[in-house]
């Protein structure tokens, strides 16, 4: 296969990158580099099977030859990030997705969307199924990614139903793993690097609320599973081991060895959903697909990322 990968200097998209190209597939990365960094995908530099092109997904989306299939993971992903960046944000998941949709049907290839459990907003319904249609408020300070995504969906099953393309879409839950931006603002590489600089780690709120942690290789092989699979519905890929962010604080801290121990910050964004966990059942059956890494068999090639970065 010829495929696309729109975000493809980022965390999630130069995983992909790397995991198509080993199955000798070629790879085109877009990325306009706000929040992706050519960094990711040096390694790949030379490579006769990768392209690179900086383009702002927004706008018209030119590629020039075949096209078997576009996955589209262009996006402001941290809620610091979209508080930063809300018109990107919204643009993104709205015309660059519709851009993206676009060039797959122009050249009848395969689209893959990353949505993501935002679309649960804070869940009134636990675990999350696919078929829960969420609590997300519109005017939220999230809402600019949530509704985002949730508009990403709909045209993407628009396309499928009305145009007939052939569609995928992946509702990613937290998912860590080297590549994440040291500053992205979000709970694992602020813990830490704060643990690796021998800083207190800043629990937001009580640290109460809960959250699932699913290493980046767990969900690449299900993307990958998804994309191969004929399924056109929503599926949830995510770790279901579920736990409160104060249990994760102490988790990194025992893992680092860090003793400047928590301090708790009043800085949980408004809507900052109080539990999350997937339900994994439809990957389970669709896509024989379930986590393998442990947390703690994860962070260990995080923190070493970060140590480096560092
Ligand atoms: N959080 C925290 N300390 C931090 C960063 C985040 O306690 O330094 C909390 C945040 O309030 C949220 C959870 O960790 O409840 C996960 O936040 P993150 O930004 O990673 O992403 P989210 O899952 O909310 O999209």
């Amino acid at each position: 296969m010829r495929v696309l990968i729109t975000g493809g200097a980022g965390f999630l998209g130069s995983h992909l990158c790397d995991r198509f190209l080993a199955e000798g597939h070629s790879v085109i990365a877009m990325d306009n580099l706000i929040t992706g960094n050519t960094r990711n995908i040096a390694h790949l530099a030379g490579n006769p099977n990768f392209y690179f092109i900086r383009h702002d997904v927004t706008n018209y989306i030119y590629i020039a030859g075949p096209v078997d299939a576009v996955l589209h993971f262009a996006s402001p992903a941290s809620p610091i990030d979209y508080l930063k960046l809300p018109i990107q944000t919204l643009k993104v998941g709205a015309l660059g997705t519709h851009n993206a949709l676009g060039l797959a049907l122009n050249k009848g290839a395969k689209f893959l969307l990353a949505s993501t459990s935002e679309v649960y907003g804070d869940p009134l319904v636990h675990p999350q199924k696919e078929d829960y249609p969420g609590n997300v408020d519109p005017i939220g300070p999230r809402g600019v990614y949530d509704e985002a995504k949730r508009f990403a969906e709909a045209i993407t099953m628009a396309y499928h139903r009305y145009h007939g393309v052939d569609t995928r879409i992946v509702r990613i839950f937290n998912t860590y793993g080297p590549r994440m931006r040291l500053a992205d603002g979000r709970v694992v590489p602020n813990f830490i690097a704060q643990a690796l600089r021998g800083e207190p780690l800043t629990v937001y709120g009580d640290g109460s609320q809960t959250r699932s942690f699913q290493y980046m290789s767990d969900l690449i092989e299900g993307i990958y599973r998804l994309l191969l699979s004929n399924y056109n519905e929503p599926v949830n890929i995510g770790n279901p081991v579920e736990m409160t962010i104060l249990q994760f604080a102490e988790t990194v801290n025992a893992v680092t060895g860090n003793n400047a121990g928590i301090v708790f910050k009043d800085e949980r964004i408004k809507g900052d959903p109080q539990v999350r966990q997937p339900d994994i059942s439809r990957a389970r059956e669709i896509l024989n697909w379930e986590p393998k890494v442990q947390l703690r068999e994860g962070l260990e090639p995080t923190i070493a990322y970060f140590r480096e970065v560092l």
